[in-house]
């Protein structure tokens, strides 16, 4: 049934609403559409979190959208949505809106996994077709009101992640939903139903069909969720690290690779606590070095030069790392740079060090060799080293490489 609250009651305000989000849902709602804010805002906000995004669902169709607001564009294919920029502190700011969903008739694959979803229906509808109840809250903006038809607010009160409908049937449609409900929980410190938690060690094998950009993309979510090594501890606890990153389980075995895991993910909740930006590339770099390290030092035992050898034993990584997580570019490079850089501290020759310094990625391959030998991956001795060396003076320097030779 519908249940109708005042939002104040449950903490949320106006002024809490991103303007953007404001104002279009009053020009929706003035040309004679319903809108709301809905999602992740809401749920955010009723947990006194700020939101990381504002998302409103509308009765108008994306092209009705399109028509209100002229800097707008439609985009996506398989869920067509509308990105509506706004302008503020010299960045672009994008409100996403969403035409309400309609049930039932969407396509699915042989193993019921929608394939389109563009069938629109009304404010009942859409919220019967998204995830968790936390997540079908909707906010109405001039009345102030909260629309729940799942008892959300209650789920939210009693800090509950539950599945809509049959958990079963819904991680068919779309397995991410299982990956969803680890971050969620994780990040907002919910308990996952039984019922909805039961199903998902048994449906795992399912994230097999989703395509690898997708799986990057959830778990570029997962590793900047605040929480990230709580998520990996819960993804491996429900066996969905399987089909993202299997090596979890051999990495833990040891403590010095469980301890540099464990260490460079807690580095980064620590930044995103701190509002400090963090790098992707380096993030990567930790995640898939224990697997370059050992092809790597394979190699060289077979009597494969240093250099060539890690170059060989990063490809052979990245293929297999390819079939199920498509790293982008951007990352993947720095990654790379990152990885290649670590012999090269090592090479203490000359002016071999100087030329290292004036790398452009000198800073986060150094950060990650202080990784590597607080864990006792490498000698301390060689971090001491060039941390010593990058704050001294020339004669030091001098000195410095010449007790080395
Ligand atoms: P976050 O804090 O990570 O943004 P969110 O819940 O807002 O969390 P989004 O990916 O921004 O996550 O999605 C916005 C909303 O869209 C969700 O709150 C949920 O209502 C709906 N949604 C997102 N993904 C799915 C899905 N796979 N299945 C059903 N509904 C979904
Ligand atoms: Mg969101």
């Amino acid at each position: 049934g519908k249940r109708v609250m005042h939002a104040k009651h449950y903490g949320i305000r106006r002024e809490d609403i991103h303007h953007g989000a404001l104002k279009v849902c009053d020009r929706l709602q003035d040309a004679g559409y319903e809108a709301y804010v809905v999602g992740g805002a809401v749920r955010d906000l009723m947990l006194g979190k700020s939101p990381k995004d504002f998302d409103v669902a509308t009765s108008a169709t994306p092209e009705q959208v399109r028509h209100i607001f002229n800097r707008s564009r439609i985009i996506g294919r398989r869920f067509r949505i509308v990105h509506v920029p706004f302008y503020e502190r010299g960045g672009e700011e994008i409100i996403e809106v969403t035409t309400f969903r309609g049930a039932g008739e969407a396509p699915t694959d042989e193993s019921g996994r929608i394939l389109r979803d563009n069938v629109y229906g009304s404010l009942e509808d859409d919220a019967l077709r998204r995830d968790f109840t936390v997540n079908a809250l909707y906010y109405d903006p001039s009345r102030e009101e909260i629309i729940d038809f799942h008892h959300g607010v209650d789920d939210v009160e009693n800090k509950k992640l539950v599945m809509i409908g049959e958990a079963d049937v819904r991680y068919r449609e779309d397995p991410v939903r299982m990956l969803r409900a680890v971050r969620l929980a994780a990040k907002l410190g919910l308990e996952i139903a039984p019922t909805t938690r039961k199903p998902i060690s048994e449906h795992a094998n399912l994230l097999q069909n989703i395509p690898s950009a997708r799986l990057f993309d959830e778990m570029m979510k997962l590793l900047l969720s605040g929480r990230a090594w709580d998520c990996l501890m819960s993804l491996r606890a429900e066996g969905l690290h399987n089909y993202l990153f299997p090596v979890l389980d051999q990495l833990l075995t040891k403590p010095a690779t469980a301890q540099f895991l464990q260490k460079a993910l807690s580095a980064t909740d620590q930044r995103l606590a701190e509002d400090k930006p963090v790098s992707a590339g380096f993030l990567f770099a930790a995640l898939l070095w224990h697997e370059v390290e050992a092809d790597w030092q394979k190699r060289q035992a077979a009597g494969e030069y240093p250099v060539p050898a890690l170059v060989a034993a990063m490809n052979q990584v990245e293929a297999t790392v390819e079939k199920r997580l498509a790293i982008p570019n951007r990352y993947g490079a720095a990654m790379k740079e990152i990885w290649l850089l670590q012999p090269r501290f090592e090479q203490r020759v000359g002016t071999r060090p100087h030329r290292l310094l004036e790398q452009q990625r000198f800073r986060a391959a150094y950060d990650f060799l202080l990784l590597r030998a607080e864990c006792g991956l490498i000698d301390k001795e060689l971090a001491e080293w060039w941390t010593q060396f990058q704050y001294c003076d020339d004669n030091t320097r001098s000195a410095m490489i010449a007790r080395v030779a």
